[in-house]
């Protein structure tokens, strides 16, 4: 047991469990942290002169893991958050962070859209992140760090899935997969990049992602030029050789249905 204890130890030295979460802190570089929430989201800190910034809050309920894993690498205090977009994976410890005296930024569609579910004050984004609208949430936020060499692009990148596009808020993957090669072709080729959902991935990393998803986008819309219905589509399977990237929300036939709509 002691042996294990150890190990686990060793493997996960910012490995935190508090109520019902769990945050582990990744050093990324010299002041940014991965955070990764309940094994499932990330949550990204970066060390900022006399404080942390926080990109995200993970889910309700995760704002004290999120606390206790900054604390492994510094005694600094949050002193800024801000949200990706406006999915409560990204933005559930929001209340936790301002009921402390946090200032919690986002763009205006975000805060139009946090504020309809609940009436906590909200602060625009300054100018010095992109907005990609109509891609992933309707509203979603990336930055590069020129001088960490980190890029934090939230759910413009899920590691190795079918990413999840809302298209209820606004959300499109044609643009999605057009926004995510203009994101690749604006970072230096040394970047790392953290995205929503999984490991850090390098730009070569992303960029496959990328053409591989384009493949299957690809393969639906054969079919849908073809006049083929919706049903008739997911009949034929064309992505029998992609079932690796499904997941509990997106699976082949759901992806199919994304491009699909969009394409129709
Ligand atoms: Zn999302």
């Amino acid at each position: 047991m002691k042996k294990i204890l150890l190990f686990w130890v060793m493997m996960f030295p910012f490995y935190v469990v508090s109520g019902q979460s769990s945050a582990v802190a990744e050093k990324v570089s010299e002041t940014v942290y991965k955070i990764e929430v309940n094994r499932s989201v990330n949550v990204v800190a970066v060390i900022d002169g006399d404080g942390v910034l926080l990109y995200d809050t993970g889910y309700k309920g995760s704002g004290e893991a999120i606390e206790a894993a900054v604390k492994t690498f510094t005694q600094l205090p949050v002193k800024a958050v801000y949200n990706t977009h406006h999915h409560s994976d990204h933005t559930g410890s929001n209340a936790y962070f301002a009921e402390r005296g946090v200032k919690i930024y986002a763009t205006q569609k975000t805060i139009d859209k946090l504020q309809a579910a609940d009436k906590m004050e909200l602060w625009s984004l300054g100018e010095n992140m992109n907005e990609w609208s109509d891609a992933h949430s309707g509203s979603d936020v990336t930055l590069y760090m020129n001088d960490e060499k980190v890029a934090v692009v939230g759910d413009m990148l899920f590691e190795e899935r079918f990413p999840y596009i809302d298209t209820d808020a606004g959300g499109d993957v044609t643009v999605y997969l057009e926004t995510q090669g203009e994101i690749i072709s604006s970072l230096p080729a040394d970047v790392k990049i953290i995205g929503g959902h999984g490991r850090v991935y390098t730009l070569e990393e992303y960029e496959a992602l990328n053409s591989l998803l384009w493949e299957t986008y690809d393969k639906v819309k054969e079919l849908v030029m073809a006049d083929e219905s919706l049903e008739a589509i997911k009949k034929a399977d064309p992505l029998v050789d992609y079932a690796h990237l499904e997941w509990g929300l997106v699976n082949k036939d759901k992806w199919v249905e994304i491009i699909y709509s969009s394409l129709r």
